[in-house]
């Protein structure tokens, strides 16, 4: 499958637009998601249609609590990610090192999606577990075939996506959880991204009338200083304004961080009591 957003330059170059990386490819090499391929001058997508992972969630696992609560959800994920956080739950799906790992999951093709969702009687489908903006092409193949059933289409995003994917799919997502995961000292050291470009993420879906809710794993030693839960929540409330709901999720050693402690109770308590007293009106305490 072509990409649906790039540009073809001099000597068969091409720039990828679909995240904010806009990583530019030579012939015969990849982006740094390693899912999008430059084949002779021509951006191919190499996960389409294969898809790792389904599942049927409680919607709150998303989490989302304000949207269709005590409802069902159907789950779906092809592998990849284009940030490289250490402590990953899910890295088995999101990190590709070869192209092997590319090749991983069955071929479903988007209707099956909707059918299986029609007769289960869901009400939503979620693009989620790894980053649906590495697959979109294909999510926005299935999020048309739902709006065209009514079903409800909700991006489970790390919010790293270039302003043109964000306008392929807009119109189609109903709901999203967004994670944010600190300032920019936490993207930059940790996981290969930028907190501006989230933020942006989170703002234009709040201007399209998404219902969004905010994650962010407060782990120690990374986010969880009381100067950083300050300036997360000032950031939150500047972008999505007092009604937007944040989930606080305590962090437990997964991937790389297998020996950094666990999230002390009093640090969630502290962001949430912050989180109040700086006028954010409803926050969650994940994992706790
Ligand atoms: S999706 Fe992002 S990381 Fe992957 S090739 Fe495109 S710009 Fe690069
Ligand atoms: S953004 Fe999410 S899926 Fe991607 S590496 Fe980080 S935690 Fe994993």
């Amino acid at each position: 499958m072509e990409a649906l957003v790039y540009k073809k330059l001099k000597h068969k170059q091409v720039k990828c637009q679909v995240c904010p990386h806009y990583c530019l490819i030579d012939k015969d090499h990849r982006g740094v998601c390693q899912i999008r391929y430059n084949h002779h001058g021509k951006l191919i997508v190499e996960n389409y249609e294969r898809v790792i992972a389904t599942h049927i969630d409680p919607i709150e696992k998303k989490p989302l609590y304000h949207f269709l609560p005590k409802t069902k959800v159907y789950s779906l994920a092809s592998v990849g990610c284009n940030m490289r956080c250490p402590w990953c739950q899910n890295y088995q799906i999101s990190q590709i090192s070869s192209k092997r790992q590319l090749n991983k999951g069955s071929i479903i093709k988007p209707k099956d999606h909707i059918d299986f969702v029609k007769q289960q009687g869901i009400p939503s489908i979620a693009y989620t577990y790894t980053e649906p903006t590495m697959y979109v092409e294909y999510a926005l193949e299935v999020m048309k075939l739902a709006h065209q059933e009514k079903i409800n289409n909700i991006w489970v995003s790390n919010g790293f996506t270039s302003i043109e994917t964000l306008e392929l799919i807009l119109p189609y997502i109903d709901a999203a959880n967004i994670d944010y995961k600190g300032n920019e000292s936490v993207y930059k050291s940790y996981c290969l991204g930028h907190e501006a470009e989230v933020l942006n993420t989170i703002k234009k879906m709040k201007d399209h009338n998404i219902h969004i809710e905010i994650t962010t794993l407060l782990i120690p030693g990374i986010n969880s200083d009381y100067e950083m839960i300050d300036e997360m929540i000032d950031n939150i409330i500047s972008v999505a304004g007092n009604d937007i709901v944040w989930h606080i999720s305590r962090f437990f050693p997964a991937y790389k961080e297998q020996n950094r402690e666990i999230t002390a109770y009093d640090d969630m308590v502290h962001a949430k009591k912050r989180a109040h007293e700086k006028g954010l009106k409803h926050v969650y305490l994940g994992n706790v």
